[in-house]
């Protein structure tokens, strides 16, 4: 077939970059060949340690051992992230992978809570989520359950420029040839549009079909040469700088991400085996970057390991993820901060849309008009998740805060919290990576409380439902005495497979 795929270039060896060859590698099989080109001139961007539930996917394709992830990655276990001083300052919730109570067919498990609470009964929601009991007590096992109740997604936190060796080595032993050299020249041809060969800074020239552009924040193949244009979403998420640092190992490793709120931006605090991540999320407009480090450096847990890195960014998105033959994967593609722990995930994502797209006899307008549909709605879907974190506030202490509280939002996330606000409802949209329970648990935890429930919460008494809220809550701590710490647990569960 005169238009078939032989070769995929992928531009960049960055976690997307690596993440992208091994992934397509993995699933396209010795179809067609992989090069990566990438440049330690320039290097990796060298931050991205939290992660979601669904990077176990990637691990399972790529059939990975856990355990030895744990070790290579220097991996912990991510259970939630917990937000300080968001709603008000002194106050913290925390945004659990998993969700609470029971699930029910047709009434969620909140609705009954909101009824109880209604009737005089008052209990955390929190309460019900053995994520968050565990998040809460330190502890950590992995919950092998018949019943759903008992469910525990987690994900990691791990060293970013380790898990992307490690990556490469996976790569690599599975026939992905690696290019080192600097990109200097972009040949495209003069009809079709599409990008043919680079030209790297020593002569050589590397050719191919289909490109991934992995290239960062600069877009090398999307924007630079293919010119494809940006969306900017600053007037809804102001921070456009990050402050990035390590610090020394914690005593004890949490398994929760910590995200704390200032006055104009927030903090990371990400847990390691071996050291923590910490950064600063800020807007220019409100901090310069001495006082952004002063105020990263005096909230570190522990003592800073180095200076710290600025690194600017423009939230948005490319305005077509997929123009010609390249393909943007990772930051080239966009960027949302990193408060829900998403680019990683988008990354994966993107991968796995492309292979669902994946072009048999070249590329077409339909392929790519769908995979751009859906990218953009997934890429709008967190966009809103992440603004509702800012927008519902109450804090009064910086006119950053309540600029963000009075901003027009998007009208699907008005719609959504209308909803909420009526009568605890949630809707699920297909591409949304954030289920009812996310929306949930951040909804209340900025502040929000239905005024009404679902109908069918009123099928109980208001003693039956006490007493069926009273046995969830007991059934949901059952294996909490059982459960090793969290750093018992790395220990014993990498070490023994390790063996
Ligand atoms: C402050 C901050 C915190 C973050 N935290 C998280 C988080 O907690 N969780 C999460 O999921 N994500 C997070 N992210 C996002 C995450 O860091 C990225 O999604 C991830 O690292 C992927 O980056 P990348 O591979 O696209 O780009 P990069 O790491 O920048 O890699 C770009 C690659 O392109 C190569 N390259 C560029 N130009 C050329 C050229 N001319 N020739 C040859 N090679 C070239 C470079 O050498 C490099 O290998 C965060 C991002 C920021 C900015």
């Amino acid at each position: 077939m005169e238009n078939r795929i032989k070769k995929v270039v992928v531009v960049g060896g960055g976690t997307a970059g690596w993440m992208s060859a091994a992934l397509l590698r993995k699933v396209l099989g010795a179809q067609m060949a992989i090069e990566l080109v990438e440049s330690d001139a320039i290097g990796i961007i060298g931050v991205g340690e939290a992660t979601i539930p669904p990077i176990q996917n990637v691990n399972n394709v790529l059939g990975l051992d856990e355990a030895e992830f744990l070790r290579e990655t220097r991996a912990t276990i991510k259970l939630a992230i917990r937000f300080e001083n968001w709603r008000v300052p002194g106050e913290s919730y925390y945004h659990t992978f998993g969700a609470p109570g029971r699930s029910q067919a047709f009434c969620q498990f909140h609705h009954y809570w909101n009824r109880a609470r209604q009737s005089g009964y008052q209990s955390n929601l929190w309460e019900y989520d053995l994520n968050y009991l565990c998040a809460e007590a330190g502890k950590f096992a992995r919950m092998q359950v018949k019943d759903p109740i008992w469910e525990m997604p987690y994900a990691y936190h791990f060293d970013s420029g380790l898990y992307g060796a490690y990556l490469r080595k996976y790569s690599e032993q599975h026939g992905v040839i690696r290019t080192e050299g600097l990109i200097e020249q972009v040949g495209i041809h003069p009809e079709s549009g599409h990008v043919e060969t680079l030209t790297l800074k020593n002569g050589r020239r590397v050719n191919g079909d289909f490109f991934i552009d992995c290239s960062g924040m600069r877009g090398l193949l999307i924007q630079q040469h293919l010119g494809t244009g940006y969306e900017d979403w600053i007037h809804w998420l102001p921070c456009d700088r990050a402050m990035a640092v390590p610090s020394q190992r914690f005593e004890k490793t949490l398994p929760f991400t910590r995200s704390i709120a200032h006055t104009a931006g927030w903090q990371w605090r990400i847990p390691l085996q071996h050291r923590n991540g910490n950064g600063l999320v800020y807007s220019s407009n409100h901090y310069s970057d001495d006082e952004a480090a002063s105020i990263l450096l005096s909230n570190l847990d522990s003592e800073a390991l180095g200076e710290p890195k600025i690194i600017p960014f423009r939230t948005g998105r490319a305005r077509k993820q997929w123009n010609r033959n390249v393909v943007a994967v990772g930051l080239s593609s966009g960027f949302l901060e990193p408060l829900e722990s998403t680019s990683i995930y988008l990354i994966q994502s993107a991968i796995v849309r492309l292979l669902h797209l994946f072009p048999h006899a070249g590329v077409t307008p339909e392929l790519v008009a769908e995979y751009n549909r859906q990218s953009q709605t997934e890429y709008e879907l967190i966009r809103d998740f992440i603004i509702l974190h800012y927008h519902v506030n109450e804090r009064d202490d910086s006119q950053f805060w309540r600029d963000l509280r009075n901003m027009d939002i998007p009208d699907r996330l008005s719609q959504r919290l209308q909803l909420f606000r009526a009568n605890g409802g949630l809707f699920q949209d297909q591409l949304d990576i954030f289920k009812d329970s996310s929306w949930l648990q951040v909804m209340l935890g900025q502040g929000i409380v239905p005024r009404d429930y679902h109908p069918l919460a009123d099928n109980l008494t208001d003693v039956q439902l006490r007493e069926s809220l009273e046995k969830i809550k007991k059934i949901k701590r059952e294996p909490l005495p059982q459960m090793p710490e969290h750093d018992q647990f790395l220990e014993m569960y990498c070490r023994v497979k390790a063996g």
